[in-house]
């Protein structure tokens, strides 16, 4: 056996042990279905830095820096399809073993593979709607980039003429409390729990895995590169998830 196919049977085994399996997603599971992650060598942020929340509020250029970072994405999240990976993780909910898929990613590809839209906790939003960054107030993504595509300088809100931007989470902006106590139940009561395609560096997402460990619930991460908990995980694949995940599937008895 390789050690990927021994890999695979060990994550087959704690998978088929569990029944309610909770999986945690980042960047990575996306990267097969065309859109790129920020974090992997010659990505989007070694362009162009993050913008914070603090300083997209404050300072006009990072305001531009930020509809930069839109305008090479936003195409690419428009085109994409869910991949091998999404559609695995909607065949183990299919199974009646997966709780539930906490996502970082705001591209919607989980909900658009098949899976209950109650299962799916955005933590840091959504990228297929905008939002007031002062009262909230939702409104459409599509109209808002024809706006700043037309040159409009710092779009507003025409009810209380806060920035608009989409209703995703910057750095330095809270997660919604909403959806961090929800996935913070998930990793309290899941019985292995599976992080896909995630470096897991980022707050406070990767605390999630770190709560199910205290239990002694066996982690098991599928990431191309090592992540800080590899040393504490059951199984860690570095692999594509779009070949890791339809493996474990079809494995599965
Ligand atoms: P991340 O923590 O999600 O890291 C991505 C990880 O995925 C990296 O460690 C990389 O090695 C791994 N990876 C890449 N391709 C993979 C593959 N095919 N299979 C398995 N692993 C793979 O964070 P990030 O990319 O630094 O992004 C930061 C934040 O930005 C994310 O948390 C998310 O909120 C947002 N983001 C979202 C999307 C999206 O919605 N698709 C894309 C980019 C960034």
């Amino acid at each position: 056996m390789t050690d990927l196919q021994e890999q695979l049977q060990d994550a087959v085994e704690l998978i088929q042990q569990a029944r309610q399996i909770v999986a945690l997603t980042g960047a990575g599971i996306s990267t097969e279905s065309g859109i790129p992650d920020f974090r992997s060598p010659g990505s989007i942020w070694q362009r162009y830095p993050p913008t914070s929340y603090q300083d997209f509020i404050n300072k006009p250029e990072a305001r531009q820096n930020y509809w930069q970072i839109r305008r090479s994405l936003s195409g690419k999240v428009a085109a994409a399809q869910p991949n091998a990976a999404h559609y695995a993780l909607v065949e183990l909910e299919r199974r009646g073993v997966l709780e539930g898929v906490i996502t970082q990613n705001f591209d919607g590809l989980h909900q658009d593979a098949g899976h209950n839209p109650e299962r799916v906790i955005e933590l840091h939003g959504t990228s297929r709607a905008a939002a007031c960054t002062l009262c909230g107030a939702r409104s459409s993504i599509t109209e808002l980039q024809q706006r700043v595509d037309a040159g409009e300088v710092d779009p507003r809100c025409p009810d209380c003429g806060g920035f608009l931007k989409a209703a995703t989470i910057l750095f330095g902006q809270r997660v919604p409390e909403v959806e961090l106590s929800r996935a913070k139940e998930l990793a309290a009561t899941c019985d292995l729990f599976l992080v896909v395609g995630s470096s897991l560096k980022v707050m406070p997402a990767a605390t999630l895995p770190r709560l199910a460990l205290h239990r002694d619930i066996p982690l098991i991460i599928v990431n191309l590169r090592p992540t800080p908990l590899d040393d504490a995980a059951d199984v860690v694949i570095h692999e594509k998830a779009g070949v890791v995940l339809p493996s474990l599937a079809a494995l599965l008895t």
